[in-house]
Order: C-alpha cells, then structure tokens, then sequence
C-alpha cells in the first residue's frame, strides 16, 4: 500500500499545533505496523525549519508549476525518518516567511502546495494508492486530483481521504478569486459554493472518497448547527463516508523516561521523582518553590475555542486556594494580556509565558499535577494525552476528542474507574466545581498518587487508532479493486 499524506505542517520540521502531532506521528505508525507499506508525507519547506534538518535533506525534483496565470518554481526535498519519506515543497516566495499562516495570501501560498503536489505525482510518476489530505490547506489537492485529473491515467486510482482536524478554519474566499488565485473552473462552481463563498473545506469534503475527523465524538458533534460552524447540512450530506478515529501521540517523541528536556526522568514506577520536575520548575519560572502545592497547567493556543474564558472567569477565586498555575501559550491578545496581568498581581502563584516553546511544553508536562482544558469545543486535542503520559490529571470539558478520552474519576463497585475530571456544560462555575474536587483529592496523597500512576498506565499511542486507519485504507481499495 502505498499513502502519500499532505499536510501544512509536520513534526519535528514545523510546527503550531496539534496537526503537526498527527502528521509527525501517525505516518510513522503505519509504517511500523505494516513494514511493506510506503508512507510518504509532503509538506511546505518553511524557513524556519532548523538547519539540522535541512542539512540533511536531498533534492530529489524540480519543475515549475502552474496556478492560473503564475508558473512558478518548486524544488522537491525529501529527508528520511524512521522508514517515512518526507517530502518538501521549496519556493521561497511562498514559504520564506515569518510565521506558518497568517499572511494575506494564505490562499495562494497553498493552493500552491497543492498545485505542487498534484505536479510532483506527475513528474515523478509516484501515484500512492491514497492521498490523505488534511485541513483545508490541502483541501484543493483533493479538488485538483478529482476534478482536474480525475480521468487521468496515473492520477484516476489514486482515492483521496480527507481530514477534518477543525472544522472552525474551511479556507472561506470570495468567488472573484476563484480562477485567478486558485485556478478554480467555473464549472466547479457548485462542488466549492458554500452560502455564495468558495469554501475549500466543502469542496474536499463533496470530493474526497473519505472524510475522517479526529474523533468519534466530534464526528457526531459537527453534524450539528451548535459546532458545525455552518458546514453541518454538508456533513450531514455526505455522512455516510464520515468516520471519527481518536488520535493517538507518539509515544516516543512524549516520553517521560528519556524525554531530555525535562529536569529529571521518571516512570510511573517511580512517579515520585515527577516532584523533582516540579520544584526545578518553580525555580525555573520564580515561583515560591514548594513541592507540596498543586501546580494546575494549561498549554495551550490561547483562543476561545480552548474556554479560556471559563478561566479567566474564576481565576482569582481559584488562586484562593494553595496553588500554583502555569500558563505556557499564545494567540488571542486579550488573553495574552490577561495573563501577564494575572502573573503580575499573583508573582507567587501565578507564571505566564506568553510563547509557543515545545521544550518548555514538556518541563511544564513532567512538573504539573494538574493539566486543564477547558475546551468550549476540541475535535481531539492531544494536550490531555501528553498530559496523562507526563502523570499529570486532566481536567476537562466533556466535548470531542476529551469526552472520548477522558473519563471521569470515581468508584464503581469499590473499584476506582475513569482518567480525570470533567465536567459537562462550558459554565465556569461548574469548572471550579471539578477542579477544586482535583484539588480534593490531591490533599490525600495516596488516592492522587494512585490516580496519576493509572492515567501515566493508560495507552494514548497510534497502537489502536493506526489500526483503524489501516483498516479504513483496506476498506477503500477493497471497494477500488471491486469498481475496477
Ligand atoms: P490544537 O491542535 O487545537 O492547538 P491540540 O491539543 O490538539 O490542540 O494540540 C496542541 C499541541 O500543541 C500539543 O502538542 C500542545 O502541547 C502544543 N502546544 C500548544 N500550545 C503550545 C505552546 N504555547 N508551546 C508549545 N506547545 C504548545
């Protein structure tokens, strides 16, 4: 089987979040469970990928591709990682850039990339069995492969799988644009329409042979107005090749045992060193060093997507209590403001580092006793599963990816049962509630150490879900080799 995966970014080469987890991860996964397979991932070559990477990297193509009017430069490097063969797509107008995304002409920097992609298979001669295209940065690969080439020879086996990481960003642009910068046709109108704006995301959707969403819970979540971001009655229209598969994180990358950027190394075996974390930390970010008081954490894209302002609703009242928080994150101003603001009213309780910092991420990881996301939606969120890997509790808002994650903590017949704290509606008080029932439990030590040991115990590795995306990839070619 042969899958070429398509993503805007990819761990350890760039990175703004989660997506970079899974495209970072899940390849690699497939690729360990099926060793005859070829994994290949394509990816924008960013500036800002590190030297030692790019050092390492072999120009394997170049050609010139065309996007309407433009014919532009695109030079293909590939670099090996644990038998995946990453591709990158170099054009430094396009990628030389500052930040990820963000630029005003996002659409045209990756309606590129994808025009790339489609010219790289016929350059190269290189037609995986399945493009996985993610989020509507390479929606168009999808619209390109099936509308412009479907017919093609080469190009009409390849099925396209498309994932929905967040259905918040569909790449929404006015239809004056459509031809100039993403060499729309009009005909194509209808399949990229979506109440009177292009919209990328629907196109892949209507296109693609699959769509995939990032868990089962938020599969059945955006089939509803309340978090369909108004793509609901699409989804809801093409349901039948919807499928939600949790993420799992690599298990190597978050691992407290060798991790090398946190202060001391530890097991759930001998989770009791996790204090060593804690107190180095406290040192670390000023704070008044005290292994006995709880440290809350929140690593996180600072957006109202992640209920930060549930947080910031009831955050004096929590920082009442003998406690310490740790914000790691950026984004929204208002809430970057916010928390520099509260660290400098509560020096002693309270640090916020207003920055995206993946080394930081993981000392914050292997210090807390306590994670928070309070998340108004999450369509799977890999934070609490770092969270738990690192013995730090989760306290979550039951939605997506966390309501399928984490369970909440009780006894059932004398038997402790569940991963967590949570909570149902995105109410602050009602978040107060469970987090000062963590704080509860963290007073006796025995039952909080035990929790921590079973949540550090508990299997958030690609082990399960690579499963069932190899199974879903057979089921596709399956139903290929039937129509063919
Ligand atoms: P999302 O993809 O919506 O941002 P996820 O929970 O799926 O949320 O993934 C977030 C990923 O980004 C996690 O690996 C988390 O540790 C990381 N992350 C978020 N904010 C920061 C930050 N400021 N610095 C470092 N890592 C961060």
């Amino acid at each position: 089987m042969k899958i070429l995966y398509a993503g805007s970014e990819v761990l350890p080469f760039s990175s703004s979040g989660g997506l970079a987890d899974v495209m970072g991860s899940l390849p690699a996964a497939l690729k360990k469970r099926d060793p005859s397979s070829e994994v290949c991932v394509i990816s924008p070559l960013y500036s800002s990928i590190d030297r030692k990477y790019r050092e390492k990297m072999k120009k394997t193509a170049e050609f010139n591709v065309r996007l309407s009017w433009r014919n532009q430069y695109c030079g293909i490097y590939s670099y090996e990682l644990d038998g995946v063969t990453y591709y990158f797509v170099d054009n430094e107008y396009y990628f030389k850039r500052g930040s990820l995304y963000g630029d005003f002409d996002d659409g045209e920097r990756f309606a590129y990339f994808c025009a790339a992609i489609m010219e790289f298979m016929a350059q190269s001669g290189y037609y995986p069995d399945i493009l996985h295209a993610n989020d509507w940065q390479t929606a168009l690969s999808v619209i390109y492969l099936k509308m412009r080439h479907g017919s093609e020879k080469g190009f009409r086996d390849v099925k396209a799988v498309f994932s929905i990481h967040n259905i918040l960003f569909q790449g929404q642009y006015d239809h004056a644009i459509a031809g100039d910068v993403f060499d729309l046709e009009p005909s194509w109108a209808p399949t990229v329409d979506q109440n009177g704006c292009i919209n990328l995301m629907k196109g892949a959707v209507v296109c693609a042979d699959n769509v995939v969403t990032v868990s089962p819970r938020y599969a059945e979540e955006i089939k509803t107005p309340e978090y369909g971001e108004g793509l609901d009655p699409i989804i809801r229209m093409y349901s039948c090749k919807l499928t939600g598969i949790l993420n799992g994180i690599d298990y190597t990358y978050y691992d407290p045992k060798t991790d090398d950027s946190i202060f001391r190394n530890y097991t759930f075996r001998s989770i009791d060193r996790k204090t060593d974390n804690k107190t180095a930390l406290q040192k670390e970010l000023g704070l008044p060093v005290s292994a006995g008081t709880p440290m809350i954490s929140v690593i996180s894209r600072l957006t109202d997507q992640k209920g930060l302002d549930l947080l910031t609703d009831r955050a004096e009242e929590l920082l009442c209590d003998d406690v310490q928080l740790v914000i790691l994150g950026c984004g929204d101003s208002r809430y970057e403001e916010y928390f520099r603001w509260l660290s400098r009213k509560y020096p002693d309780k309270v640090a916020a580092l207003i920055k995206y910092d993946k080394l930081m991420s993981k000392r914050i990881y292997a210090a807390s006793d306590i994670f928070l996301m309070p998340s108004r939606f999450e369509p799977c969120g890999l934070s609490q599963m770092i969270a738990s890997r690192y013995g730090a509790v989760p306290v979550v808002r039951e939605t997506g990816g966390l309501y399928d994650s984490i369970k909440p903590y009780r006894f059932v017949d004398g038997k402790q049962v569940g991963n967590g704290f949570t909570f149902a509606a995105p109410d602050s008080g009602d978040m107060l509630y469970v987090l000062r029932q963590a704080l509860g439990l963290y007073r006796d030590r025995d039952s909080f150490r035990a929790l921590a040991v079973s949540i550090m115990k508990h299997d958030f590795s690609w082990h399960t879900s690579a499963a069932l995306y190899a199974e879903l990839y057979d089921k596709i070619l399956s139903e290929r080799h039937v129509s063919q």
